[in-house]
């Protein structure tokens, strides 16, 4: 770790040229990474009041080609804030006009594939389909959204090493001005894969290893036809050829790359291209052109004394399936508020063991499918001896749906320690017709608090008022007279459910 200082910043009081304060400021946190889960975290963290920077190497957003779509439970997560109805709906450049699809209804074709079979019909828990937004797209609305939350993001600085002690966290940066430390109370790594934050952690972080060597580029072919459009397992691998004109991806089983860290060149990428497919294609030109591979791992814990892990630094697993960046924004919405409880005081540490108890399997589920498709997906007769028995399967609607919803993450349920059904799912997609007027639930909670919903006149506890907002009304499809709902919009407790006060207490803190 260095310990080269120049300057130290206390969080919200900057001491240019003075010693590391002997306390951390309380009500701080510090973010390693603005990719979209460090962005989502610290825009949820200043929403309740922490002074947040956000540390970043890349001068601006990351422009290569990532992620291309939210799951519906990501747009559900984004609507609590008001930001679902941001994500543009626009023209991809590479196409020249192809709309993109957001937020599809039922019946209208595949929700989606599992190893390339396109079987996924659909969810039981929500009628969406996925919504397409390329990862730089929505980077930039997140980037956008925290900083108007008030976020200080501090492009061009990179985390090279930190301490924590008792009371905070000492981080060291080098910015583009010399190296310098910053005090705070927290420090979250959502700083990617290869997370520095997480390797200083020395948290164990144990999986399997990769075993596929994979490209993904937005490329100009001699021959754009090379390959059918749409996925082809073939005896040298796989080529996926679009979803739009120039995207490839191809993939070879035969181990991970030789050196994950070697710079990638047009040359390589052409000749695993020709080997795979069986053609003489050339490429002409590729941008965006990225090497991955499917080394699927879990850290132990997400927390480590006052560092905190979140999205690709928690977890790593194979891009197949696309679920790394829902996956991510899953446990940003998740520690947010909690982290925020805490630094406030509102709540005790065990509130933040909730984030690893609730994350830690649904990322344990991710590593086992996108394993699962790895697998599925190999050339040979064993890979198509198991999807033909696998597509066989989910012809049956239950079988079906199961798949649906683990893949879209739509049937996530937290084991909140309640039979109720309700408890632990997001909430519905309910419209309440209050005094003031007629409003969707995710519309009752865009300033971050928690909901207590009451729809049949009874009495609830006022002592949370600051924490919880009660709104009264009518709601004819409602599934319970009565709903508590965590800000990551999933359900805490429902009438009928035990006690209510006990509810608030273990979310919201004592009264
Ligand atoms: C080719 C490809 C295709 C993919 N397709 C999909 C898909 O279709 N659907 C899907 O859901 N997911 C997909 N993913 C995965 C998705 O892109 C990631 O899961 C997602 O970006 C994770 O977000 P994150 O914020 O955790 O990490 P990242 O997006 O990796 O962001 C981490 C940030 O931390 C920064 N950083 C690194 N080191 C430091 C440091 N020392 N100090 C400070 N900051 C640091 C990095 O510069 C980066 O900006 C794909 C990924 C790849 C590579």
């Amino acid at each position: 770790m260095s310990s080269t200082a120049t300057n130290s910043t206390d969080l919200g009081n900057t001491v240019p040229g003075s010693a590391v304060p002997g306390s951390a400021v309380p009500g701080s946190a510090v973010v390693a990474g603005a990719g979209p889960v460090g962005l989502t975290v610290a825009a949820e963290l200043r929403l309740r009041g922490i002074e947040v920077i956000v540390l970043e190497p890349l001068p601006s957003i990351d422009p290569r080609v990532k992620a291309g779509s939210l799951a519906p439970r990501a747009v559900d997560a984004l609507d609590l804030r008001g930001l679902a109805e941001r994500i543009p709906s626009f023209a991809l450049p590479q196409t020249g006009g192809q709309r993109v699809r957001t937020g599809g209804q039922r019946g209208s074709g595949p929700r989606g594939h599992f190893a390339g079979m396109w079987v996924l019909r659909e969810s039981a828990y929500s009628s969406k389909a996925a919504t397409l937004v390329p990862q730089q797209v929505l980077e930039e609305l997140l980037d956008d959204h925290a900083a108007a939350q008030g976020a200080d993001i501090r492009r061009g600085h990179t985390l090279t090493g930190y301490t924590q002690d008792e009371e905070g966290v000492t981080v060291q940066v080098e910015g583009p001005e010399g190296p310098y430390e910053l005090r705070a109370g927290w420090l979250v790594g959502a700083d990617g894969g290869r997370s520095t934050v997480r390797k200083l952690s020395g948290v164990p972080f144990p999986g399997t290893d990769g075993v596929i060597t994979g490209y993904q580029a937005l490329a100009e072919l001699d021959d754009p036809d090379f390959a059918p459009m749409g996925w082809n397992r073939l005896p040298g691998g796989l080529v996926v050829n679009g979803p739009v004109p120039g995207r490839v991806l191809v993939v070879e089983f035969e181990g991970p790359p030789a050196d994950r860290d070697a710079a990638i060149t047009v040359e390589e990428f052409q000749s695993i291209l020709r080997r795979v497919s069986g053609s003489e294609v050339t490429v002409l030109e590729a941008r965006s052109l990225t090497r991955f591979t499917d080394n699927a791992r879990l850290a132990e814990s997400f927390v480590i004394g006052r560092v905190v892990l979140a999205g690709d630094a928690a977890h790593v697993h194979s891009p197949f399936g696309g679920q790394g960046l829902n996956l991510g924004l899953g446990d940003a919405f998740n520690l947010g508020w909690k982290l925020a409880a805490v630094i406030k005081g509102e709540a005790g540490r065990e509130l933040l063991d909730t984030y690893t108890a609730e994350r830690g399997p649904v990322a344990a589920g991710v590593l086992k499918n996108t394993r699962a498709q790895v697998a599925m997906m190999r050339p040979g007769p064993y890979a198509d001896a198991v999807r033909e028995l696998f597509a066989m399967l989910l012809e049956a609607d239950d079988a079906n749906r199961r798949l649906t919803d683990l893949i879209s993450g739509a049937g996530l349920r937290y084991d909140l320690g309640s039979a109720h059904d309700l408890v632990g799912r997001f909430v519905p997609d309910l419209t309440v017709k209050t005094a003031e007027g007629s409003f969707r639930v995710a519309e009752l909670m865009r300033s971050g608090r928690g909901l207590l919903l009451v729809l049949d006149g009874r009495a609830v506890p006022e002592e949370w008022a600051g924490r919880v907002e009660t709104v009264r009304g009518a709601c004819e499809a409602a599934p319970a007279d009565a709903l508590l709902v965590r800000p990551d919009g999933h359900v805490a407790w429902a009438a009928g459910d035990g006690s209510l006060t006990e509810a608030l207490t273990t979310w919201f803190g004592p009264a």
